[in-house]
């Protein structure tokens, strides 16, 4: 248990924020008074305060081996009240992770940057005009971060450049969510419902999206705006029978696909629901981007996450895929998969890299609180962070010889080892959604049960989420709502964005 006494200030969840990487979230308690250390735990006290020359942040940890005490004076913070409280929070992490290294003997990659953008806070950097070795000068004074995640932040940053820039508020991208799934991965926290016990919703399902995809589609025509980028995702949307993919795909086709359209993707994520005629439907609706998601080629592994099928089944997808068309397929693979070890995972690249997909996107596991692992955890065979590590360098190597480079990353709460999720392709191969969703530079307009529409307001640097009902049912009850919210969504992105 760690105990915390906050002192000038009431940044209760950034502190936890940095503190939950040395113990679980639940661990973290924070008291109303400083009470002197006593007894088992961790006690930290934060303090903040303003003096003439400036700010002083001042933490003490204190467990059974005596305290640590990091204090820190920053310069006075500037800029109208809502700077002022986002600098002094940074003061408060910087000081308390200064203080966290020293007493744990461990530094986080990401430093402060605990949001699950960090490349976002690098295009801001060069936004304001700074230098390749500006930004990674200032990501090391001010977030901490480990000098190779800054210049692997850069990278990615630089790269997409080439496909986010210039921001043109006349074109908008569509996420579009189909939450059924074959059965329910272990790991899973997405809103995703299994096909064998929802699958009679399917119809109804498709009834009330396409009644919302027409509606944006109509909405986006009569404003001028076209659609960059269309990802179908899920759950997994191969789910759904020929049939009711066919109809699927021919709403989408007419709503949102132009000649402006750059890339068109179909998450086909799992072998147990793909065939020849799927895949052959998907190519001839014009998809331009498939992926399919082995995890792992692991066979023990795919049955402990509950994969129902084997790895000779995600050879025989793709190969499938191949056959009909697809010259551009992502495969999504997950370092520290429990009872894995870098054995394993070797295994598993080579068996993928043998394919020659043109992306694999390499996650780090997240053990969310929504999923069947979070209450399995203490049971399962986690892997160690240290290992996952191990694995993650592993994977990044091993991608880099094959020709791939890195061209987006993000983070995710309670992954395993503050690590990341990492997209490698090879050039020529990124998938734009996912830097544009990434990024927030551009309006995303999510349709379906648990999708989140993105409103981006490029003139007030500033974005509002919209989002749709999680539950299956509750989406469907609020149809006509639903399709009048989205109208709207589209009228005040016109209207902030001047269209
Ligand atoms: S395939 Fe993806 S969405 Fe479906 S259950 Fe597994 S993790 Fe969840």
């Amino acid at each position: 248990m760690i105990k915390v006494f906050a002192e000038g200030h009431d940044y209760f969840y950034e502190v936890a924020d940095i503190l939950a990487n040395y113990c679980r979230r639940d661990e973290i308690e924070f008291l109303r008074e400083k009470v002197p250390a006593k007894g088992r735990g961790l006690f930290v006290h934060s303090k903040l305060a303003a003096d003439k020359d400036g700010v002083i942040a001042k933490c003490t940890i204190t467990g059974e081996e005596g305290p640590v005490v990091q204090e820190d004076r920053f310069e006075p913070a500037d800029g109208n009240a809502l700077e002022v409280r986002k600098q002094y929070k940074r003061y408060v992490k910087h000081n308390l992770l200064k203080a966290a290294e020293r007493f744990f003997r461990k530094g986080l990659p990401w430093g402060i940057l605990t949001g699950i953008r960090p490349v976002k806070m690098i295009h801001k950097l060069m936004d304001k005009g700074l230098g390749q070795e500006e930004v990674l000068k200032h990501l090391a004074e001010f977030y901490r971060l480990d000098p190779k995640k800054a210049r692997l932040g850069m990278d990615i940053a630089l790269t997409e450049r080439k496909f986010i820039f210039p921001n043109d508020p006349g074109k908008v991208s569509i996420y579009i969510s189909i939450p059924f799934c074959p059965t329910r991965c272990s790991y899973c926290s997405f809103p995703s419902n299994q096909i064998t016990r929802w699958g009679h919703l399917t119809e109804m399902y498709l009834d009330c999206l396409t009644g919302e995809i027409k509606a944006a589609g109509t909405a986006l025509k009569s404003k001028g705006i076209t659609c960059d980028t269309v990802y179908i995702g899920g759950g997994t949307p191969t789910s759904l029978s020929l049939e009711q993919m066919d109809r699927l795909l021919g709403e989408v086709r007419c709503a949102f696909i132009s000649p402006d359209t750059r890339e068109f993707t179909v998450e086909a994520g799992r072998p147990d629901t793909l065939d020849g005629e799927k895949l052959e439907l998907i190519k001839r609706y014009g998809a331009t981007r498939i992926s399919i998601n082995p995890q792992t080629m692991n066979a023990s592994t795919l049955e402990a996450i509950g994969r129902k099928h084997s790895p000779e089944d995600i050879v025989r997808a793709f190969d499938l895929a191949r056959q009909s068309g697809h010259n551009n397929i992502n495969m999504d693979i997950i370092m520290g998969l429990p009872g894995e070890n870098l054995g394993m995972v070797m295994h598993t690249l080579e068996h993928i890299g043998v394919l020659k997909p043109e992306g694999i996107t390499v996650h780090t596991l997240a053990v969310k609180r929504a999923s069947r692992l979070h209450e399995e955890a203490f049971d399962a065979a986690m892997v160690e962070e240290s290992e996952v590590e191990a694995m993650m360098k592993c994977a990044r190597e091993y991608l880099q010889r094959m020709g791939m480079k890195p061209y987006y990353l993000y983070r995710q709460k309670y992954m395993v080892g503050n690590l990341e999720n990492i997209g490698f392709c090879f050039p020529g191969y990124e998938g734009i959604y996912n830097m544009q969703i990434m990024e927030e530079r551009q309006t995303v307009l999510g349709l379906g049960a648990g999708a989140v529409s993105k409103l981006v307001i490029l003139s007030e640097d500033r974005l509002e989420r919209i989002q749709n009902p999680k539950s299956l049912q509750h989406y469907m009850d609020r149809g006509m709502d639903i399709v009048r919210e989205k109208e709207e969504v589209v009228e005040r992105h016109c209207h902030a964005n001047c269209l």
